[in-house]
């Protein structure tokens, strides 16, 4: 969990608009974008644009405090939009947890009854 924040990790470069990707929601503090790897359909990623937090543990406060805005914010048009019987809200901390890109971010996944998870 500890170590130093990597400023090439793919979602900063994703934020500084350095690598495509597909937006769905950005303010002053949060990028949304879908990801490559969907788990379900409408798998979304909100991050910080200005935090330079490897994981939860490393985020100011205030900055999580507009990040998990940005999250509710989505999880709302997630909702709105494709109609969800559900929809997991999730977060990764470290590698033996299943964090892969080290720029915090939150899972937006819609689930929906009898469909699993996958591709
Ligand atoms: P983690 O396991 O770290 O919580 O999740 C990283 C997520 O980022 C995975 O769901 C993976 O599919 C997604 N991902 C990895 N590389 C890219 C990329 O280049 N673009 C996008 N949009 N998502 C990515």
């Amino acid at each position: 969990l500890n170590g130093d924040y990597d400023e090439n990790n793919i979602f900063a470069k994703i934020v500084r608009g350095e690598l495509p990707s597909a937006r769905v929601f950005e303010n002053a503090h949060v990028l949304a974008f879908m990801d490559v790897f969907p788990q379900s359909r409408g798998h979304t990623l909100v991050v910080s644009k200005q935090s330079k937090a490897r994981n939860l543990l490393d985020i100011e406060p205030e900055d999580l405090a507009h990040l998990i805005q940005g999250v509710q914010r989505v999880t709302h048009a997630v909702n709105a939009a494709l109609k969800p019987d559900g929809i997991v809200v999730t977060q990764f901390n470290g590698a033996p947890a299943g964090q892969t890109v080290y720029h915090l971010h939150f899972h937006i996944i819609p689930r929906w009854e009898g469909v699993p998870l996958g591709r």
